[in-house]
């Protein structure tokens, strides 16, 4: 089955797109397959991703394990109801969560993505609250956050660069403290912490969690920032008793460098919401884990039981391929794949600093950002980055990278020429 001129004007004119104009969308591209590290789009051409889809597709695309998972899972049973029911799939995968993270998160919530994993964390927040009889219901996040787009999530994503002027008088008011200052590789300047301490300390009685993105604000301004505003946030999350949630929805299995970008810190959170790579980009799915005592004080509340419970819940499917791209991980090439791209993003990316037009460059593990000093021309861009055979996705003033971790020198090379000659 190939896109045909006739199948792209349907997809123009009845198929919505992300934060797409139904009346002026953007052009797209069919893409008819992937694999390893390139996107073939309907014409033959080929396309190395520097976007891992969002940051899903750690192992890149088409992957032998993740495909043997998916088809032996698939002989078996794709979904069985979670109510009532397991099965090998949602075990093994939770075995492995409960392993590679930190000792304290013991227990598994798996649901569909992840707004709602941000959705769940926020509801285990309140409930375990209201089972402990304080009425907290506020919340405390950071500027620049992004947290996701169901009203929960909107409710805590940056209030001036998301959505929240749209849905005025809909959203749940909550706390907003000026985003981390100093960035990741600078001395770190105690003062940085102090607005996020002051706010704590005044609602400190209301509050029921802080949640926020640990070192790289992704959606939000893909700001990197210094790991030590972290651990001061756990240590003032301690002093007032309030719950850490933190969103390592981005940057949870190594893109950051560390297997968990909490690792930066030290710092273990009261709850962890996983998802995008978490099934190595195959599908949607993701993972809420939190300790053995907030689920506890949930389940003994007046509700007798955690209040969610999704049709979804642990797809045998997204579990299958998910327990077997954390196999894949626990192999451990991923470390010496992320140092690797890091390297070469710094050597490509760094000089790129001084051409007049751009603002910023920064890189972290597999993240390599370069921050223009005006809004991009996206459709245009993309046109350009496709020419080159790249696929680059841009978003206000940013031309970001976030690649498969299998990528290869010469290919990572392609990308970043492509991303230099847009900031010239
Ligand atoms: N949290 C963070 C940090 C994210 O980057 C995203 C997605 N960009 C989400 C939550 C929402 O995840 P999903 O798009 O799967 O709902």
């Amino acid at each position: 089955m190939s896109v045909t001129a006739s199948d792209l004007a349907f997809d123009q004119r009845h198929i919505w797109h992300p934060y797409t104009s139904m009346s002026r969308p953007l052009p797209c591209y069919p893409i008819e397959s992937a694999s390893g590290v390139e996107l073939q789009l309907a014409d033959g051409r080929r396309l190395v991703d520097g976007m891992s889809s969002w940051w899903a597709a750690i192992h890149g695309y088409n992957h032998p394990r993740l495909n043997q998972a998916a088809s032996q899972q698939l002989e078996k049973m794709s979904h069985v109801m979670f109510g009532g029911i397991t099965h090998p799939a949602a075990i093994s995968l939770c075995r492995r969560l409960v392993e590679m993270t930190p000792e304290a998160l013991q227990c598994v919530f798996l649901a569909d993505s992840g707004s709602v994993a941000v959705e769940v964390s926020l509801k285990m927040a309140l409930q375990y609250w209201q089972a402990r009889g304080e009425r907290r219901q506020l919340i405390l996040t950071l500027r620049h956050g992004y947290h996701g787009d169901t009203f929960g999530a909107m409710s805590v994503c940056d209030p001036d660069n998301s959505m929240h002027s749209l849905y005025q008088g809909y959203l749940a008011p909550h706390l907003f403290a000026t985003a981390p200052q100093c960035r990741f590789d600078e001395e770190w300047r105690e003062e940085d912490i102090a607005p996020f301490a002051a706010l704590l300390e005044q609602h400190a009685g209301e509050v029921a969690a802080v949640i926020l993105e640990p070192v790289v604000q992704g959606a939000g301004g893909m700001r990197i920032y210094h790991p030590t505003y972290l651990k001061r946030v756990r240590e003032l999350c301690d002093r007032h008793q309030v719950l850490l949630i933190a969103d390592e929805i981005a940057t949870g299995f190594g893109r950051t460098g560390k297997l968990f970008a909490c690792e930066h810190a030290q710092v273990v959170p009261d709850i962890l919401c996983l998802g995008k790579a978490l099934t190595g980009g195959y599908m949607t799915l993701s993972a809420t884990l939190t300790t053995r005592h907030v689920a506890e004080t949930i389940s003994n509340g007046a509700a007798g039981c955690f209040m969610h419970g999704p049709t979804f819940m642990g797809n045998p499917l997204a579990c299958a391929v998910a327990d077997a791209s954390l196999a894949l991980l626990a192999e451990n090439r991923w470390q010496a794949q992320v140092s690797a791209i890091e390297t070469q993003l710094k050597r490509e990316l760094l000089p790129l600093a001084a051409l007049p037009k751009v603002a910023d460059v920064r890189v972290l593990g597999a993240i390599g950002v370069v921050e223009m000093r005006e809004p991009v021309d996206v459709a245009e861009l993309q046109r350009g980055f496709v020419e080159r055979g790249v696929w680059i996705r841009p978003f206000g003033k940013l031309i970001y990278l976030m690649p498969p971790y299998i990528i290869e020198a010469d290919q990572l090379s392609r990308l970043t020429a492509a991303v230099a000659a847009a900031a010239r």
